[in-house]
């Protein structure tokens, strides 16, 4: 078992530290400190939720502040160890910065060799991470009370799923919850590398939510005139188009839209192929500007047809509607949307109007916290995120995913996430913190023995891929599943930190 000590939920508050930097950005550069009224910024846009985004900030500032507090006390600590009595120095070191102590072990070996900080470093990391999950299943901090009425709006609209595909870049991790202010759990939200989705995966879904309407009636019976509502976000960066794009798609925007779209309908089409009696879903393709959050909706005709040239720009509505009242606001919303795509059926209007409404507030989010513009416009993830589950994530720059069942079939991606991170941590000397996760039914006789198997069986192939940095004490893994029929909490199996002689972890 991994060597976890029991702490309380609640430590001290960690320490702020600085943002994490991409080589060569302004030393000292930090986000504008939360506004003296507690975050309450006033925004001068009159669509914004005030409250919302003060909740949201704190939560963002709680979160990755504890990540950050890592490095500068991992720093101190390291100064400490010829002190006369370093582990009592250390562990008051970080219990002060962090929270919670250290494990005694590699606190002791020190004496004989020098501190193993790598360890150190991705214990931490995962340490960390445990303390977010138990934080976010016990508390739900980012809970929404409006689920319900999300969901009969959607069906409103015609639609009785959304799925979103976004890129799984870490730029885009908080892309439901913040950047389209949307109820998490009311969404399904699968990451893939340049946002180019399994199509199989999807079909599965589909095939599973339409079995589910006609059984159980849930989320609607399926002799209600909805459908199912597949939508891929694609992203660009408007400070530096030409490096800060889609790494997938060579940081060419149009190509990022162009290949989104086209999995879209491919999507479709498979659908269509495979089940008769006109079954289809529908399509929307969304772009955002990673280092704004502003969205960009691409508009369809009165049959479906998404155009690639055609788009509404929440940036635009957003400098639009300042000095308007509310009322107006949201008729100039809605307008331009009826403007943009008058032969869009109207429940697709109505969404997409929703949407870009809700995206004005994070537009205000990142002008009010971030001027504008984020520090961090490149990565800066903290850790990688293999396997599946992860609905705890939905911070920006957190985590970068790879969503797989096998290593060898997610093979892209995982390396994509792995040379981000070769520039992160491995050039400064720091391991790469992965967490494998399986979220399982709890109810499903035999579920958490093959999700175990499953978590062992990637951490493995990680271990083998990936070897020679393993060997360099630069790639750790951290073993996790978790029960989300019964929203329980995560259930760590083991950790490579702790794996002994034989590289088995325990
Ligand atoms: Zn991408």
């Amino acid at each position: 078992m991994l060597n976890y000590r029991k702490h309380p939920l609640k430590g001290p508050a960690p320490q702020p530290a600085a943002p994490r930097r991409r080589p060569g950005a302004v030393a000292g550069a930090r986000p504008p400190a939360p506004r003296a009224n507690g975050g309450g910024y006033s925004g001068s846009q009159p669509l914004v939720r005030v409250e919302e985004n003060a909740r949201l900030f704190d939560y963002e500032q709680r979160v990755k502040s504890a990540f950050d507090a890592i490095v500068p006390a991992l720093k101190r600590i390291s100064a400490l160890q010829h002190e006369e009595d370093f582990e009592a120095r250390a562990q008051r070191t970080a219990r002060d910065c962090l929270g919670f102590e250290l494990p005694a072990q590699i606190l002791s070996d020190a004496w004989v060799e020098q501190l193993d900080m790598r360890r150190l470093f991705a214990w931490c990391v995962f340490e960390t991470y445990r303390r977010f999950c138990d934080d976010f299943f016990s508390t739900d901090p980012l809970g929404s009370h409006d689920e319900q009425a999300f969901e009969a709006f959607l069906q409103e609209c015609g639609f009785h799923t959304l799925d979103i595909s976004p890129c799984a870049d870490g730029r885009l991790a908080h892309v439901i919850r913040f950047v389209l202010r949307l109820p998490y759990r009311a969404v399904r939200r699968k990451s893939y590398a340049g946002a180019l989705f399994d199509i199989d995966d999807s079909l599965e879904k589909w095939t599973e939510t339409e079995l589910m309407r006609f059984r159980e009636g849930r989320p609607n019976t399926a002799d209600a005139p909805t459908r199912y509502l597949k939508t891929v976000v694609y992203h660009y960066s408007s400070s530096d188009p030409s490096r800060e794009g889609c790494a997938a798609h060579g940081s060419d925007a149009a190509a990022a839209a162009r290949a989104g779209l086209e999995r879209l309908r491919s999507f479709q089409e498979a659908v269509q192929n495979t089940h008769c009696c006109g079954a289809s879903i529908d399509l929307m393709l969304i772009g955002l500007d990673t280092d704004t959050d502003a969205i960009r909706v691409h508009v369809a005709d009165g049959n479906g047809v998404i155009d690639l040239d055609r788009y509404i720009d929440a940036q635009e509505l957003y400098e639009a509607i300042r000095r308007l009242s509310g009322h107006q606001a949201l008729e100039r919303v809605e307008a331009r949307v009826r403007e943009a795509a008058p032969d869009m059926p109207e429940g697709m209007q109505r969404l997409t109007a929703r949407l870009l409404e809700n995206n004005l507030s994070q537009i205000e989010y990142v002008r009010a916290h971030h001027g504008g513009r984020y520090q961090d416009i490149g990565h800066a993830e903290r850790f990688i995120g293999a396997g599946k589950g992860f609905e705890e994530v939905q911070l920006r720059n957190l985590t970068y995913f790879a969503y797989l069942d096998t290593v060898e079939e997610a093979a892209p991606d995982l390396d994509v996430g792995i040379k981000i991170f070769s520039r992160l941590n491995v050039a400064h000397g720091l391991p790469i913190p992965v967490v494998v996760r399986y979220d399982y039914q709890g109810h499903v006789p035999g579920a958490r023995e093959r999700a175990v198997g499953r978590c062992e069986r990637v951490a493995k192939a990680i271990a083998a891929r990936y070897a020679d940095l393993v060997n360099g004490g630069l790639l750790h893994t951290l073993m996790l599943v978790r029960d989300y029929a019964s929203r329980g909490r995560i259930e760590v199996l083991g950790c490579s930190v702790n794996a002994d002689a034989t590289g088995e972890a325990h």
